[in-house]
């Protein structure tokens, strides 16, 4: 039995014994265990079928928890001075004293941290004092959960207890920055546009697109190009619809789709983020219910989080491992 939370307080006593317990942050649900604890820390790659060389990311309170763990720069000071509490994750080199599990970051020499903007998560974290080790609360390689019901649909009967924070503001993941190899890399787009980040720190390398990049390497084991899948096929750049196919519309929909799903009429990057995975889920449920070929999805250009959102796209379209 998964129980449903309203206490911060109740959270973080879960987490203290060791159990695994979903809460909500500004971007989707994360998974949260004991950093700490190897067993919890183990427990969060069985429960969703993660494989162990992808790391996790580590929550703090505030940012002086998160640097008494990691070796912070002049440039991830600045930083998170100006987006944590926030959606950016920050790759830094753990210091030689680090408590967070070793699994936790896949035996990297390095850890990811951050600080989430979300209140109920923050008095969780408070509470229990210590570093939590937290992915998407999906099962690997499925479309991430922005509400209690999608956690309790991917993880209910596996986790301990979701904490009910109603419906996440942002809706894509934390943008992945990685300071720790000298440069700045971005890792993954999301809740900060790059463009944010390079008025604070200067330039920063971009990756390439999820299509064009060769296989995850060992800077970045997360960076899977199957992901966020729904179970019917994706198509990309729709500029046309078929009758057998359900839509995820961005701006008024192409005519002839079987369903449609607005992710923003009036084309607004961040109301499109908030309803991405949410329309994902209802188009790929809606869709094999009546027996659709697929899902089409209409192009979503431009900066702020319409990167974060093609990237999202991109890889739920991609060939299955
Ligand atoms: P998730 O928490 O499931 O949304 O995924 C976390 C993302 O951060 C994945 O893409 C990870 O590969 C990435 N990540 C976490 N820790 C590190 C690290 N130490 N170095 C590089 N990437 C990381
Ligand atoms: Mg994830």
């Amino acid at each position: 039995m998964t129980a449903l939370l309203r206490d911060p307080l109740d959270a973080a006593a879960l987490l203290r014994a060791g159990a695994l317990v979903a809460f909500p942050t500004e971007t989707v649900y994360g998974l949260g265990a004991d950093a700490c604890n190897g067993r919890a820390v183990a427990e969060i790659f069985a429960a969703k079928g993660r494989p162990h060389f992808n790391p996790l990311i580590c929550h703090f309170a505030d940012a002086d928890a998160a640097f008494a763990q990691v070796r912070a720069d002049a440039r991830a000071r600045a930083l998170a001075a100006r987006f944590w509490p926030g959606p950016l994750t920050l790759v830094l080199p753990r210091l030689a004293d680090c408590r967070v599990e070793l699994l936790a970051g896949a035996g990297l020499d390095t850890l990811a941290v951050r600080v989430p903007a979300h209140d109920l998560a923050l008095a969780m974290l408070r509470a229990f004092g210590g570093p939590v080790a937290a992915p998407s609360a999906n099962r690997s390689g499925r479309v991430s959960p922005t509400s209690p019901a999608h956690v309790m649909e991917e993880l209910g009967g596996r986790i301990a207890a979701i904490l009910d924070g109603g419906e996440c503001a942002v809706g894509v993941e934390s943008t992945v920055l990685d300071l720790a190899a000298g440069g700045a890399a971005l890792l993954r787009p999301g809740g900060v546009p790059v463009e944010e980040i390079e008025a604070v720190i200067g330039p920063v390398g971009r990756p390439l697109p999820p299509e064009a990049a060769p296989a995850p390497t060992l800077r970045s084991p997360g960076l899977l190009l199957s992901h966020y899948a729904p179970a019917l096929p994706l198509r990309l750049e729709a500029r046309e619809v078929a009758a057998d196919e359900a839509l995820l519309a961005f701006g008024p929909p192409l005519p002839g789709a079987a369903i449609t799903e607005q992710l923003s009429l009036s084309r607004d990057d961040r109301e499109a983020a908030r309803n991405l995975f949410g329309a994902l889920r209802r188009l790929d449920a809606e869709g094999q219910r009546l027996g659709l070929r697929g899902i089409a999805a209409m192009p979503v250009p431009g900066g702020g989080l319409a990167p974060a959102i093609r990237d999202r796209l991109a890889r739920a379209a991609a060939p299955r491992a």
